[in-house]
């Protein structure tokens, strides 16, 4: 990858990385396809799920089944649009029956995960829900920590190349998965009042 190439490019060379070194190929048989990531590769903030279901395995898109109607009212609540928005996952495919994915799952797609972060250097990492929330702070427990920004060293997160130099530390801010709060009345009014406070901790990054 060369520094010219735009961000699109090298996302784009990103995902057929994946798919050519064959990464977790269990998952990538039982797959329909790829589902790397939706949205606009300039964005301020990078929200990050855990796994596509059925709907993002069919369209090849992250966050577009009832999790993702509910992320999207949530995305324009604050005034923006999704498409604007980069989403994506740390697993970039379905598990069979939406299992959980297995911790060497998780360790398989990481690099590829902190190669996309590097590339769309955001302001503001949200990973949704726990699993996502351990790639970060993995020590946490999301019934404590959703809702309070956490700035993380980029050292902790293993990345090393010149190419993520511009992004030595970054701000996570942990939130419960839209799947978990969404027929959960006490916790959607959680995940709705920690949403809210987007705008503002990103003016104060
Ligand atoms: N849940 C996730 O974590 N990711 C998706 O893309 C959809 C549902």
């Amino acid at each position: 990858m060369t520094k010219t190439e735009s961000k699109e490019t090298q996302l784009k060379q990103l995902a057929e990385q994946i798919v050519e070194s064959k990464i977790c190929p269990e998952l990538a048989v039982t797959a329909t396809q790829l589902v790397f990531s939706d949205g606009s590769a300039n964005s301020k903030v990078v929200f990050i799920g855990e796994a596509p279901g059925k709907e993002e395995d069919i369209q090849g898109k992250p966050f577009v089944g009832a999790a993702g109607k509910f992320l999207n009212q949530m995305i324009e609540s604050l005034g923006w649009k999704r498409q604007d928005i980069y989403i994506t996952n740390i697993i970039k495919y379905r598990p069979a029956n939406n299992r959980d994915p297995l911790p060497e799952e998780v360790e398989a797609f990481m690099p590829y995960l902190f190669k996309q972060i590097a590339i769309v250097k955001p302001k503001l990492i949200v990973p949704l829900g726990r699993y996502a929330m351990s790639v970060f702070l993995p020590n946490l427990r999301i019934s404590v920590c959703h809702g309070q920004p956490k700035r993380v060293g980029i050292k902790n997160w293993g990345l090393e190349t010149r190419d993520e130099k511009s992004i030595r530390s970054l701000v996570v801010l942990p939130l419960y998965h839209p799947a978990a709060a969404l027929y959960n009345g006490s916790l959607r009014k959680v995940l709705e009042a920690d949403f809210a406070k987007i705008p503002r901790i990103l003016s104060q990054i």
